[in-house]
């Protein structure tokens, strides 16, 4: 059974083992926020379980974006009455493609991991109900959570958390540990300056959660943040040299297959489509 560990006072993070993603608790005086929900009901009712033997506390939901791994728990993880916060696009992902969506990853997963696939296609999807445009607070007992929209990176809608007294920053997959960033929904040209906003959000003792993989300090985020301004550069000259995407991938400082993903996003993007 896998158990949520603490990282800071009152804030716990639970890594699941499954596509290694993590979900973090912050708990208050009698309430506590959750970020992230995992991705099928079973998953989210083994969460459920995990969350119980932390509090009691009536929770409020964080989406960080709209993947799969990090909502598609929600109908099992809220009770009807629970807020769950997003940002405005990942909501309306959720809420006007969730058909799409669920039909894509069910494609993609069936092949290797057809559990996960019959997991997915079961859910039903519930929509974020709280939306934030760039920022918003939530009351979590006596603590507040931030919640900050700094502009398109991993996603259009990726949503990043603050625990301002416990130092804690949950990033979601802008910034990952276990892999490499990944751009199929991703905004490479962007990915930076977004990073920065969140490089804003952290002092030298700061512990930054990524969306996969184990808690890191602000010197990784640095690290991801010149590999991905790294990335965006070649990327713009490429384009600019007229030099094909293979060629521009293979000097990316991330594995060839990311790379390739990323360069055609971005050269998609110079291209004005996105
Ligand atoms: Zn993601």
């Amino acid at each position: 059974m896998t158990r949520f560990a603490e990282i800071a006072r009152d804030v716990y993070v639970l890594r699941y083992p499954v596509l290694d993603v993590n979900v973090t608790l912050v708990v208050g005086d009698g309430a506590a926020l959750l970020v992230d929900t995992l991705s099928t009901d079973a998953q989210a009712a083994e969460l459920v379980e995990a969350v119980r033997r932390v509090t009691a506390a009536p929770l409020t939901v964080v989406n960080s974006h709209h993947h799969f791994d990090h909502c598609f728990g929600n109908a099992v993880v809220a009770a009807p009455e629970t807020a769950i916060w997003a940002h405005e696009e990942a909501a309306r992902l959720l809420r006007e493609e969730a058909a799409r969506l669920q039909r894509h990853w069910y494609e993609k997963y069936a092949p290797t991991s057809p559990d996960l696939a019959d997991g997915l296609a079961a859910v039903t999807v519930r929509p974020p109900d709280r939306t934030v445009h760039l920022e918003a607070t939530v009351a979590v007992g006596d603590r507040t959570v931030e919640l900050r929209h700094f502009g398109r990176g991993h996603t259009a809608g990726d949503l990043v958390a603050r625990v301002p007294d416990a130092d804690v920053v949950i990033a979601g997959d802008l910034v990952e540990e276990s892999g490499p960033p990944m751009f199929g929904d991703g905004y490479p040209l962007e990915w930076p300056e977004t990073l920065t906003g969140v490089l804003g959000l952290t002092t030298p003792s700061t512990v930054v959660v990524p969306g996969h993989g184990a808690p890191v300090g602000v010197e990784f985020v640095r690290g991801q943040h010149s590999d991905l301004t790294a990335l965006e550069w070649l990327i713009r000259d490429g384009n600019f040299d007229g030099a094909r995407i293979e060629d521009v991938a293979a000097k990316s400082p991330f594995d060839r297959d990311t790379a390739l993903v990323a360069v055609r996003r971005g050269y998609a993007e110079l291209a004005g489509r996105d």
